[in-house]
């Protein structure tokens, strides 16, 4: 029931009848964020201090954090008792069993993220802010209420956002690995006789020549996790048949969702975003990229994030047509790394997404600073490792090695690897970066 009130008060929110209103509202919710995190986080009782918020402005007073500040102070700034060692040893722990789903202690849900330093990040979602999401998702995803019931398969990649599978009249929800077979998920969908999927762009385009064996056509592909470029959203459109809509969401917060037209707006309601250029100074202007993304969620009271500094970058469309005052979001930059290809023992290819390779490596070792990842045209990999500290890198290749020999091996996958140390220089411009580099022509299939 309670799920029911807030999807009503979703919808009404995307409605906000003034600018003005919805920046009320916004005060409001900062205010109240702040007031608790000042009396239940010691980390934020310091550093928030006596400093007052009267008016949005005012939040450029507030410190600015980050992953690393956020992560040093993990056990005095969440507001729940956890401590970052039981919190990593919990999320390495799941990791490593590939058991993604269910909450720690019953009440929360742990993400683990690697982002741009390379370091691990640690997020808690409590259990009640987990089971509005797919609210959040209903109220949000510009489904129309026609499609109902909304059939959903829900494409995981490594870590889930903590729900199971639901199974009610209105609305299933089910879950498949990304690294499913093509054809299991063609058999799945029409077994479920499924209406929306939502998966990775790259995991539609992995779909793209099985498409035909689809039965009943899909009304809807939601996508996330990557960046869906203009032009792919229209192919994905004509060759399922299907509305195709993004949603933005991290461990971070629920960023945006698209709304009926089918673009994306920012969640103003649940999640205060700050675009600043260089100078710290306000960017507003639609089509320019900012420099820093500094979010406050309004609603994750377990571990207040307060200005707290994304990687991604977003930048800003012109007002959207379906009039709602929350702004729009013309694109995501950051997220363009490359899906790797590898050669099965029985000579098929099997696709290997970024973020799960990604997360082999750091959760390795404690020691990995940065690295990237390069992909040959004959398969091979390249793996540069950029340690914290220079001590023990001969262990620490090895241990990166055995850990991806167990998980490659149990794909059956057949590789050769050269593993070094060496520094690693971020460009200044991390939109177009590449963690994860591959050959253009590299066999995929
Ligand atoms: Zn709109």
């Amino acid at each position: 029931m309670s799920g029911i009130i807030d999807f009503l008060r979703l919808v009404a929110h995307r409605r906000f009848s003034s600018q003005a209103k919805m920046e009320a509202y916004q005060l409001n919710e900062l205010k109240s964020m702040i007031d608790f995190a000042k009396s239940n986080s010691d980390f934020y009782k310091e550093t928030l201090g006596n400093i007052e918020i009267n008016d949005l402005k005012d939040i450029i007073n507030l410190p600015i954090i980050n992953k690393n500040i956020m992560m040093s102070n993990f056990d005095q700034l969440n507001t729940v008792g956890l401590t970052r060692d039981e919190v990593m040893s919990i999320a390495l722990e799941k990791e490593l069993n590939k058991d993604y789903l269910g909450y720690y202690k019953d009440e929360f849900v742990i993400g683990l993220s690697s982002g741009t330093s390379g370091n691990k990040g640690l997020y808690i979602t409590p259990k009640s802010l987990t089971e509005r999401l797919p609210f959040v998702f209903l109220a949000r995803s510009g489904i129309p209420l026609r499609y109902l019931p909304f059939k959903i398969l829900f494409m995981l990649r490594v870590f889930s956002q903590g729900f199971n599978d639901i199974n009610s009249p209105l609305i299933s929800l089910n879950y498949l690995s990304t690294m499913t077979p093509t054809n299991e998920i063609i058999r799945q969908i029409n077994q479920r006789k499924i209406n929306v999927l939502m998966a990775p762009p790259s995991l539609c385009r992995l779909l793209i020549p099985v498409a035909h064996l689809i039965r009943k056509p899909l009304k809807m592909i939601v996508t996330y996790a990557e960046v869906l470029e203009k032009e792919e959203k229209v192919r994905l459109g004509e060759v399922f048949g299907a509305r195709v809509i993004e949603i933005y969401q991290g461990s971070e917060g629920q960023f945006a969702s698209a709304c009926s037209l089918g673009n994306l707006h920012i969640n103003e309601d649940l999640i205060f975003v700050e675009l600043l250029d260089e100078q710290y100074h306000k960017v507003s202007t639609p089509h320019i990229a900012a420099a820093h993304m500094i979010v406050t969620n309004l609603v994750n009271r377990a571990q207040p994030l307060i200005r707290y500094e994304m990687n991604d970058l977003i930048v800003l469309d012109d007002p959207c047509l379906c009039g709602s005052s929350f702004r729009t979001i013309e694109k995501i930059l950051g997220r363009n790394d490359d899906i790797l290809y590898f050669k099965k023992k029985d000579g098929s290819i099997q696709h290997i997404f970024p973020d799960l390779f990604s997360r082999w490596i750091i959760t390795s070792s404690e020691n990995i600073r940065e690295y990237k990842v390069i992909q040959h045209v004959d398969h091979s990999l390249t793996i540069l490792l950029d340690p914290i500290t220079s001590r023990e890198q001969n262990e620490l290749i090895q241990q990166v090695r055995t850990r991806l020999h167990i998980e490659l091996a149990s794909y059956d996958i057949e590789f050769l690897m050269d593993i070094r140390c060496e520094t690693i220089a971020l460009p200044l411009n991390l939109a177009k970066y590449k963690r994860f580099e591959v050959a253009k022509d590299i066999a995929k299939s």
